[in-house]
């Protein structure tokens, strides 16, 4: 490798890449439903591209290489996957998306969670003795295009370690061959002019199924390789999402040209000593990266705290260059976008562009940058101050409540007991899990309420409307325990969020969630407690409407927090008890308005546990607490569920069993009720795994369901099993959603026939 450019001296891990007005999720719609044409897409993306280089410079990214080229249409690690060769498909866009999104004749990769956030990426699925044959143009193309608008940026690409750690399954026998793929990209980068890259190796942070020690090995084998080759650009090797641990000394050996690793607040809370621990093991000629701005929260930097970690970081060294910990493609664009949060608020949080000021600010010091360090000094002082934050009512109660694990009584088998006479129940009862379409009408309502275009009393009167729909349908079709069909949330934790008190929202602060999906996360500022009920009344209106049981619908603690920016002044487990009491509350009045079944859904129970092994436990049981903090005072007859799905639940199986629920609903039909096979006598509660893939338009059989059903009971008694779908059919449109709910209870009613 000849000398290169200097490393810059401020840069970024990465920026959002769904537009600041969401032009990438427009461009992929429009082009998936035919309204647009490849090369108008490629244009449109293209633009895009540019624009956001320009922003970047325009904010102050200038220096070469500067600006990381992370870009792709659909997700980061799909687009390395074809770039390094170990997907083929290379560069037809539509191949591309039919890995995405499946067609008449694939169907799509599995989608899962891109470490501890809430991104999904495209999970490779790859085979011992396959092809890898590199596309190093797409990547070549993204260097070039960028050169041809002024803009000398870093490619891009997750790095072969993390590539093959996060395929299914980890197929480490081909590292050999993907590290001469990922050579001849590097080549070909170097050729195109390329000084520096960026190699992205998360998976150095996590327990994921390769065992440290391994990977450590892994990461040797690999980067010995890759750093020996003669023609490439220098690397750039990042390590973002938490500590490094046995990485750490074969990093050091390996010596790349320049390390990235993650120094934010909540790296540091796990492992106090990092920045001391990277300090005196990385050599000198290595480059050091600070990755000192939180990329994944947006609470604005304690740039004096942040500058003491960069001079633990630097000890000695000439220059370290200062970063976000993370890609800043977890935060939305700009406050600049935000005109109805609380001022004060405003002033304590910080999104992607104000993020890359404080980097610049961090590289320019207290001195220089005197003014941004006086705000920054207020923001914290106003903030620890702030009546916001601080509820003492809230405070009071959760110091109150006893330590440790909690539990309802009496025990469950008294409680089904108790629900059996007092729901009736027949067996293999059917039920959804919530949400039924959300009508373009429903969407119209919303909005024109929201514009003030519909006043409450006629948006109020839209909903009574969809929910009597929904529930006629309901009783029309013979489904059992129906469902209001959550027509006024648009976002269940959105919803939430908007009703409780220490949560604020944001207009446009929307964070790509996977593809052209994305979500508005709300934000924990303070102590969270509820002003009033929150969904009772649209549960008690459903009710009146049927003689069947209706499920009162919430969301849980651990969900409602893993899917809000959280507090970075107390612990997790603090907001968490908070929300669950909130919640609690909700389960009374529910039970005070006639509701007997009441549903918790907690589908990020998984997403929020620690990338590393030892603190799991820790996690569980104050995750488990609060969801059982929700239930603790409800009735033995109120029949409570709750219902989990996106996750590989082998790693938290036990958790789920200790919730508690009378009933859990879980996610299935894909995988065809394997997990049923890991129960084991601990997991009491009822069960109704998933038996439709509501991810998918597809409707359905009969035969399929009832093939399902019988599957399940091999491993779940009757008298446990429900029968629904693998979660909200919200996405879905009424014509799939009728007759799969109809071939459901057909289905049913056929398995329980032949059981006679
Ligand atoms: N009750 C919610 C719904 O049906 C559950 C959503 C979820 O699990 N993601 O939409
Ligand atoms: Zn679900």
């Amino acid at each position: 490798m000849s000398s290169s450019s200097p490393f810059p001296k401020a840069t970024i891990e990465g920026y959002p890449r769904i537009g600041a007005n969401r032009e990438l999720k427009r461009a992929l719609e429009s082009y998936w439903a035919g309204r647009i044409d490849a090369d108008t897409f490629r244009s449109t993306t293209h633009a895009l591209r540019i624009d956001n280089y320009n922003h970047l410079r325009d904010l102050g990214l200038t220096e070469d290489y500067a600006i990381a080229a992370d870009v792709a249409y659909y997700d980061q690690v799909l687009e390395t996957a074809l770039t390094v060769g170990l997907i083929p498909g290379g560069t037809d866009l539509d191949e591309e998306f039919a890995l995405a999104r499946g067609n008449d004749t694939r169907v799509p990769l599995e989608m899962t969670k891109w470490f501890d956030t809430n991104y999904h990426y495209l999970v490779p699925e790859i085979a011992a003795g396959q092809d890898i044959a590199p596309a190093a143009e797409r990547i070549v193309r993204i260097f070039e295009e960028a050169k041809e608008a002024g803009h000398t940026v870093r490619p891009f690409l997750v790095g072969p370690v993390t590539l093959i750690a996060l395929s299914k399954p980890a197929e480490w026998s081909l590292l050999p061959s993907l590290i001469d793929a990922y050579a001849t990209v590097l080549a070909a980068l170097k050729d195109a002019g390329a000084e520096w890259v960026q190699l992205a190796e998360p998976a150095l942070v996590a327990d994921l199924s390769t065992p440290d020690a391994e990977l450590a090995q892994h990461l040797r084998e690999a980067y010995t390789t890759l750093l020996g080759a003669e023609n490439r650009p220098a690397v750039y090797l990042t390590t973002p999402y938490g500590a490094t641990r046995e990485a750490l000394p074969v990093l050091a050996e390996l010596a790349p040209e320049a390390l990235h690793v993650d120094l934010a607040p909540w790296t540091l809370d796990q492992d106090a000593d990092y920045p001391q621990r990277v300090a005196k093991a990385i050599p000198a000629e290595t480059h050091l990266v600070a990755g000192l701005v939180d990329g994944r929260n947006v609470w604005a930097a304690n740039l004096r705290e942040r500058t003491e970690v960069l001079e633990a970081v630097a000890a000695g060294r000439d220059a370290v260059s200062v970063s976000t910990s993370t890609s800043l493609q977890h935060v939305p664009h700009t406050l600049k976008a935000e005109k109805n949060l609380p001022v004060d608020v405003a002033t304590w949080l910080s999104f992607a562009d104000e993020k890359v000021a404080e980097i610049q600010a961090l590289v320019a010091g207290p001195e220089a940058a005197e003014e941004a360090f006086a705000q920054s000094d207020r923001a914290v002082r106003t903030r620890a101050e702030s009546e916001k934050i601080h509820n003492a009512g809230v405070e009071k109660r959760v110091q109150a409540l006893p330590e440790g694990a909690v539990q309802r009584q009496p025990e469950f088998s008294a409680r089904q007991a108790a629900q059996r006479e007092a729901l009736g129940l027949p067996t293999l009862p059917t039920t959804t899990i919530g949400s039924f379409p959300q009508t373009p009408e429903i969407r119209k309502a919303r909005a024109d309420h929201k514009a003030g275009e519909l006043d409450d009393a006629a948006y109020q009167e839209a909903l009574r409307t969809e929910i009597k729909n929904v529930i006629e349908l309901q009783e029309e079709i013979g489904v059992d325990v129906l469902v209001h069909g959550e027509a006024e949330r648009n976002d269940m934790v959105q919803y939430f969020a908007e009703l409780l008190d220490g949560f604020v929202v944001t207009e446009n602060g929307w964070v790509q969630s996977y593809g052209s999906r994305c979500t508005r996360p709300p934000i924990v500022v303070g102590d969270v407690s509820r002003a009033a009920a929150m969904t009772v009344e649209w549960a008690k209106y459903a009710q009146s409407l049927s003689d069947k049981p209706v499920k009162g619908m919430l969301t849980g603690p651990v969900t409602i927090l893993a899917w809000s920016f959280k507090r970075d002044d107390v612990p997790l487990a603090v907001s968490a008890d908070q929300i669950a009491l909130a919640l609690a509350d909700e389960v009374r009045d529910l039970e005070n308005a006639g509701i007997k079944v009441i549903q918790i859904d907690e589908p990020a129970l998984r997403e929020l546990l620690p990338l590393r092994a030892d603190e799991r436990a820790a996690y569980l049981d104050w995750a488990v607490r609060a969801f059982r903090l929700v239930a603790l005072e409800a009735q033995p007859a109120t029949q409570i569920h709750t219902h989990l799905c996106y996750s590989e639940f082998g790693q938290i199986i036990d958790a789920v069993a200790a919730l508690d629920a009378d009933v859990t609903s879980i996610e299935a039909a894909r995988s065809k009720m394997e997990l049923l096979e890991d129960l084991d006598e601990s997991f009491h509660s009822e069960i109704g795994p998933g038996v439709w893939d509501i991810h998918s338009p597809r409707v359905p059989s009969q035969e399929e369901i009832a093939g399902l059903l019988r599957a399940a009971l091999e491993n779940v008694p009757t008298e446990r099993l429900w029968v629904n779908p693998d979660c909200g059919l919200k996405t879905r449109g009424y014509a799939e959603v009728e007759p799969s709910l109809r071939n459901l209870v057909a289905a049913r009613d056929e398995v329980v026939a032949g059981l006679k």
